[in-house]
């Protein structure tokens, strides 16, 4: 692709991921600061949001893992109740306790509101030192099953088994929704990623439906490339690759290799579609422990989920302006959070791309 085909489309990779409706009320987000850095970044995507003036009333809830009737995990009533009513999410990182304790709450969260797809754009930001300069692509991750569905048990001692679950309806829904994401974004292509040659059926029943899709989508070109020969391609040469599709676990590892070709997750942000009508917008790094309090935490990636939240919303306008800010500090390499190469906090980056709105 040429140099300006990758700034039209690093322009419009931002661009809504279902249509939303526009709108210049105010309209209601539940707002989920999280654990370690969370509170930190979150505060700094309001902070920018007032001065962006976005129509944007937050509605705070905490996501902490509580056990319901017959001790299934569940997130808090108030929370799931936000949801349910303003429909929009956004969320900073949850810490998970290892092996032990309550589940992922990402992954409960994902669960309570069926939110199947996965979306991370991964485009070179300006300026910014990374080993690449022209990435500019998108990963769609089926998030609610394959070996992430939780089955897990012990078959004998020393023995345990977990299992990989696909299905014909959650194929089908995410290679639906890929093709749909590429027609509505302007994106040429598609490849679905897999290894049906290793596992003939988990996989090759993902790859048949997304070949079924592809039928109905005449006008994106269709490819399909073992997970490997992904890898390896991505590595060699990021910018042949376009939408890619792939089941959960593939998508957890590939979509933060791609991450690491545009400068990590500090600066990557996400979108989790429901099929309900529910959006969570996430930043995909952690909650930091090491820097949690400290005033470091760079909140660029869940600033630019908060973006990609604006366009879901059919806010274009406050998007691009917040959008710009944010890029163009960066760009301009002055005030900078250690991690993006400078020695600023993040309350100075925050005020910086305040000042830019
Ligand atoms: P991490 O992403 O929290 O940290 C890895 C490294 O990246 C650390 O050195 C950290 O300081 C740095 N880092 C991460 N985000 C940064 C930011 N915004 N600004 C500057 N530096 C940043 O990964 P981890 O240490 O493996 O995980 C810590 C906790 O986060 C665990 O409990 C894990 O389960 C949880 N986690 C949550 C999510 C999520 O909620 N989406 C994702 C990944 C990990």
């Amino acid at each position: 692709r040429t140099q300006v085909v990758v700034r039209m489309a690093a322009g419009s990779v931002w661009r809504s991921l279902v249509r939303g409706k526009c709108s210049g009320r105010m309209q209601t987000v539940t707002l989920i600061p999280g654990d370690g850095i969370g509170p930190e970044i979150s505060a700094a995507v309001v902070k920018i949001f007032d001065a962006a003036k976005a129509p944007v009333q937050w509605e705070e809830r905490n996501v902490t893992a509580i056990k319901g009737p017959g001790g299934k995990w569940m997130i808090p009533a108030d929370a799931k109740e936000s949801m349910d009513r303003s429909k929009i999410g956004l969320k900073g990182p949850l810490k998970t306790p290892i092996a032990a304790g309550h589940p992922s709450m990402n992954l409960l969260l994902r669960k309570t509101f069926d939110l199947y797809a996965n979306v991370r754009p991964c485009v070179s930001i300006e300026g910014y030192r990374t080993p690449y300069t022209d990435v500019d692509l998108v990963t769609i991750r089926e998030n609610t099953e394959g070996e992430y569905s939780g089955i897990e048990h012990v078959i004998v001692d020393g023995v345990v088994q977990s299992i990989k679950l696909i299905t014909e309806d959650a194929s089908r829904r995410i290679a639906e929704y890929a093709f749909e994401y590429a027609r509505n974004n302007q994106r040429s292509s598609v490849t679905a990623v897999h290894k049906a040659n290793i596992m003939r059926m988990s996989d090759g029943l993902f790859l048949r439906k997304c070949r079924e899709v592809a039928e109905n989508f005449k006008d994106v070109k269709f490819t399909e490339m073992y997970l490997d020969t992904v890898c390896l391609n991505m590595v060699q040469e990021p910018t042949q690759f376009d939408v890619l599709v792939m089941p959960n676990l593939y998508g957890d590892i590939l979509s933060d290799l791609c991450a690491g070709l545009i400068g990590g997750l500090g600066v990557t942000p996400s979108g989790n579609i429901g099929a309900n009508g529910v959006a969570i917008f996430e930043s995909v790094h952690g909650t930091a422990p090491d820097i949690a309090g400290l005033d470091l935490a760079n909140p660029t990636a869940l600033l630019l989920s908060a973006v990609m939240m604006l366009r879901h919303m059919g806010l274009h306008q406050h998007a691009a302006k917040i959008q710009t800010a944010c890029f163009g500090t960066i760009k301009e390499k002055k005030v900078l959070t250690k991690d993006l190469g400078g020695n600023s906090k993040c309350s100075e980056f925050t005020a910086e791309i305040c000042r830019r709105v």
